[in-house]
């Protein structure tokens, strides 16, 4: 049977590994380390390399040697992440020919999947060594927080290197799955991934016959271990300049032995509490003298140097705590990944915040690759009973008449999905509807990200509001999005999947709103009652669900008996205005059922 690998492509370090005999683990290269550096290099001879032999020559061939390429992926030029790397990389980072983004590297330009591809490749050949046949069947993870550009373009890096990525998961949801594996533990717990290149935090509920499901997820996409080597760096480069009025920035050699010197510093100082950055010759005075940099580090100068990154590490776990309404009481296991979980400060900010020791079981550098791993055995293997439930890290809908972003799939909705609503044609007579694709949270369309866009000509001339436009939004189990319009009327559709950005600006994503605003859809009249329809039909078979439970704790008092009819009374009031379609009598009733549904939650916990 084909075998399929788990490939954790970290923006630092990537990793893979593979089920064998029922039991995941990693596998080393061929120097004997578990995890390879995901950096890429072409030499003076044009030699591509990959992984530790990239590494090894970046100091001397820092121009033509790529990391943290994955901050990269799937943005496009314009893009404040982008512009931030172009001016901080000591490659050369330039525009292709669709706004994407280009890494020029001796006299060739590769787009970013490409770069991506040879990692992914250098991690299928590990696994071919090993296995000692062709391996062409990946589970690839991302982090939670990339958007569908980021995670299509991660698709493609697999099939550039020749690869079939059977399934993209997001890292946390690995995490969780590795740490669940072969535990039959149902649990809340949080995935603290801090990487090389990304910060996620992402909540989830491990429950029977393994479902693992997702009830938050959030992050920051740029927010990594490489800021914090920016700070130390930022440190030594300002001493210098006291010392010496010197810029070691202007000189890239010496940004990169900085770099490199910055990053060991900060490991060591996991284990030691002080060390030594030492770093002879490392620029010439212009005297015709070389000058050396050697300054001592201690912990706690680092903790104070990076004290604002890890509260902000902190404050997104704080929000998504809120988003999925949930108490630090509530979360009942800590999961540490990513290098950065070893500096002791981190271990503590997050001891501190969720008030509990974090889980030292599981290797924060391996435990992403496991899981991929894991899931890529069950599933090819029939027998596994696994179920992997992710959620949508962003709302997704279209921009309506008026420049009004309409919500069809809401942030944190369990995938695969797919949501349906109907719209109507905004002014007389309008022929064409232009379906544009977005997601964020804002009201404001303008202030979202644009997916794509497409046009369904061919509608009947009608006077507006009345030719009615089905949408549907469907998210597959790899979050890539397809969306449909569908004229009611005739039948007739058009659609797209969600592929790649247009990559425009906020301004011309505004002058586009205004040039487009005749053909955009309206929101349905009837809209409103369906709003309050869903949300007391979502509460009431809430309330279902708990009553015969809630009759047996209370039936036998008379309190009791008189709370059960009233719940009754407040349900069937409620299905009533529903069958009636009365918008209003609905709301009224939304009230009575959310108290109702509490009452009855309360019941049950507190028993
Ligand atoms: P990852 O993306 O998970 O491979 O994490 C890589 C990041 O973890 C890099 O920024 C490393 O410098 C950092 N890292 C690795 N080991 C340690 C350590 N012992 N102490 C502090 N940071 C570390």
């Amino acid at each position: 049977m084909e075998r399929v690998i788990g490939i954790d492509l970290g923006t630092t370090n990537s990793c893979v590994a593979i089920v064998e005999n029922g039991a995941p683990a990693v596998i080393p290269n061929r120097g004997g380390y578990k995890t390879t550096p995901s950096m890429v290099a072409v030499t003076e001879a044009g030699k591509r390399l990959v992984g530790h032999i990239a590494k090894r020559q970046a100091i001397t061939n820092a121009e033509n040697t790529v990391y943290a390429a994955k901050r990269l992926i799937g943005r496009k030029w314009n893009s404040p992440q982008v512009k931030n790397a172009v001016a901080t990389s000591s490659y050369r980072i330039v525009e292709g020919p669709h706004t994407d983004v280009r890494i020029a590297l001796r006299d060739k330009e590769y787009s970013v999947p490409e770069i991506s591809a040879m990692v992914l490749q250098e991690m299928k050949i590990i696994a071919e060594d090993y296995l000692g046949q062709p391996v062409s069947k990946a589970v690839v993870t991302v982090p939670a927080y990339f958007n569908d550009n980021q995670r299509q373009a991660t698709k493609d890096a697999g099939e550039i290197a020749g690869l079939d990525v059977i399934r993209i998961i997001n890292e946390p949801t690995a995490a969780a799955l590795s740490y669940g594996f072969g535990k039959n533990v149902e649990k809340t717990i949080a995935v603290y991934d801090f990487g090389g290149g990304t910060f996620d935090i992402s909540i989830l509920e491990i429950g029977a016959h393994g479902v693992f499901k997702v009830i938050a997820t959030a992050g920051d996409t740029f927010l990594g271990g490489e800021d914090i080597d920016a700070r130390i760096i930022d440190w030594l480069v300002q001493g210098f300049k006291e010392e010496h009025s010197l810029d070691l920035r202007q000189d890239r050699m010496a940004l990169q032995r900085l770099k490199d010197a910055a990053e060991k510093a900060k490991c060591e100082l996991s284990s030691v509490r002080e060390t030594e950055v030492n770093l002879p010759f490392i620029i010439s005075s212009g005297r015709n003298e070389a000058l050396h940099l050697q300054r001592t580090l201690s912990r706690q100068t680092l903790e104070e140097l990076s004290a604002d990154l890890i509260e902000r590490t902190v404050d997104i776990c704080r929000q998504t705590l809120e988003d999925a309404k949930l108490e630090k009481d509530e979360i009942e296991e800590v999961v540490l990944v990513g290098g950065m979980t070893r500096m002791p400060r981190i271990q503590s900010a997050v001891a501190g915040f969720f008030e509990r020791e974090p889980n030292k079981g599981v290797h924060p550098d391996e435990v992403v690759a496991l899981g991929a791993a894991i899931q890529g055995a069950a599933l090819t293997d029939d027998k596994q009973e696994m179920i992997l439930l992710d959620v949508t890290p962003h709302a997704l809908g279209i921009m309506t008449f008026g420049s009004v972003f309409e919500e069809l799939i809401p942030q944190n909705t369990t995938v695969p999905t797919h949501r349906q609503k109907i719209f109507t044609t905004s002014r007389d007579n309008q022929t064409a509807v232009k379906i544009i694709v977005m997601q964020g949270e804002n009201e404001d369309a303008s202030a979202n990200e644009l997916l794509g866009e497409f046009i369904l000509t061919g509608l009947r001339r009608a006077p507006k509001g009345t030719v009615e436009i089905e949408v549907t939004f469907e998210i597959n189990a790899d979050g890539i999005v397809s969306v449909r319009a569908k004229d009611l009327d005739t039948g007739l559709e058009q659609s797209i999947q969600v592929t790649a950005s247009s990559g425009l600006t906020r301004d011309e994503i505004k002058d586009m709103i205004d040039a487009s605003k005749d053909d955009l859809v309206d929101r349905r009249v009837s809209e409103d009652f369906e709003a309050a329809k869903q949300e007391a039909e979502k509460i009431v078979a809430e309330i279902e669900r708990l009553f015969p439970q809630v009759e047996q704790i209370v039936a036998s008092s008379d309190f009791g008996r008189d709370a059960i009819e009233k719940a009754r009374a407040i349900v069937d009031k409620a299905r009533a205005a529903i069958a009636k379609k009365d918008t209003a009598a609905v709301k009224e009733q939304l009230d009575g059922l959310t108290r109702t549904h509490r009452m009855f939650k309360g019941v049950v916990a507190k028993t």
